[in-house]
């Protein structure tokens, strides 16, 4: 399949009204008429882009990989769906393929769901209520009203299929054609299921178990092979997507499988060293920091971070030291401060200049923020 959104110029976000604008352009520039007959194959091209992006469900389907044509036009049961196998009928031709069967594959859906970061830490099983459909019981998919068939399209004989002469400039040639009166199904259900319409499914609820792996990312994509809708006439059960989202952490932030969170430090604990108990996705922690503690430091604890979703093992959590300065001293504070001042000869410190942004703190963040 070739890549839609470059065939429009478009970005893949782009919104409906600049895929519809970036068609209207090309179309008008491409179009047959304007630019000659070599020009047809990028013009169907350009038109077979915009149909599949315009339209939001078939975009759904063709970002997450899948056919467009596959789909149907969704919540009505689609009228497209009889009219592709109509044309896929008439396009087989030659009247060698039989009647076209009821019976299609359903369509694929997706589903988005929010985790929270522990969730997307350690794994997480969700049961999820899914709006689909499912095989008609009464009917089980005949469409029928128990009792009743199909009756043969006496249009067809149940072929399905009709040949007609028609005018063409090559002559006069024989051409087969889907058979209008059956659609191509070469019978026709003249008593219909009256519990799903004769569409041999209905709607439901259902509830769908997800397991969502440890180290998922936000925004990846679990495939629920055969938990989609059940097609028309109890046709296969399309595919069931589920979007993972994962919910802002108030503390932590994530980058790759490790966590980054920063804590403040009293410039006498920085100084002298301490334990600091900390509030992990684990419970409780312990960390060290060790006397000397600069501003900036970054201290890690291994194996905090969110499990690898390929193998064992976890990312690490990274604490951000910020050492704070007292603002408010009072008299004793003071003097205890001009004391150790003192005694470290820092009454009256040397300039030591260094360029903006080049100092070593810096490249620490930089590493830490991802460049
Ligand atoms: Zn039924």
């Amino acid at each position: 399949m070739s890549d839609y959104y470059a065939t429009l110029g478009v970005s893949r976000d782009a919104s409906t009204e600049e895929i519809k604008r970036a068609y209207r352009k090309l179309a008008r520039q491409h179009h047959p008429d304007v630019a000659g007959p070599g020009s047809e194959d990028k013009f169907k091209e350009i038109a077979a882009a915009h149909e599949t992006l315009s339209n939001p469900e078939k975009r759904q389907m063709y970002d997450m990989g899948g056919q467009p044509g596959m789909g149907g036009a969704g919540a009505g049961f689609g009228f497209s769906d009889i009219f592709e196998t109509f044309f896929q009928a008439a396009a087989g031709g030659g009247g060698s393929r039989g009647p076209a069967s009821r019976a299609r594959r359903g369509q694929d859906a997706l589903l988005r769901i929010s985790i929270e970061l522990s969730e997307a830490a350690f794994g997480v099983t969700k049961d999820i209520e899914v709006e689909t459909a499912v095989l008609c019981t009464t009917c089980q998919g005949s469409c029928c009203r128990p009792g009743t068939s199909p009756t043969t399209c006496e249009v067809c004989h149940g072929r399905g299929s009709v040949q007609r002469m028609a005018r063409s400039f090559l002559g006069q040639v024989m051409t087969t054609t889907a058979c209008a009166n059956c659609s191509g199904f070469g019978s026709i259900i003249t008593d219909p299921c009256t519990e799903c319409a004769g569409e041999g499914r209905v709607r439901t609820q259902r509830t769908v178990r997800v397991n969502v792996p440890a180290g998922v990312d936000d925004g990846t994509r679990i495939k629920l092979t055969g938990q989609g809708e059940v097609g028309p006439a109890g046709g296969p059960p399309g595919d069931l997507y589920v979007e993972v989202r994962e919910k802002r952490h108030p503390l932590f932030t994530r980058r790759g499988d490790d966590l980054h969170c920063t804590t403040e430090l009293p410039m006498t604990a920085a100084a002298l060293g301490t334990v600091l108990e900390l509030d992990t996705l684990d419970g409780a922690r312990e960390l060290d920091i060790r006397p000397g503690t600069q501003p900036d430091e970054v201290v890690t604890l291994r194996g905090l971070g969110v499990g690898h979703l390929n193998g064992g093992g976890r990312g690490d959590l990274h604490v951000h030291v910020q050492v704070s300065v007292p603002t408010k001293l009072d008299e004793e504070q003071e003097r205890l401060l001009r004391e150790l001042a003192g005694l470290r000869s820092e009454e009256r410190p040397e300039a030591r200049l260094a360029p903006a942004g080049n100092g070593v703190f810096s490249r620490l963040r930089e590493k830490f923020q991802g460049r």
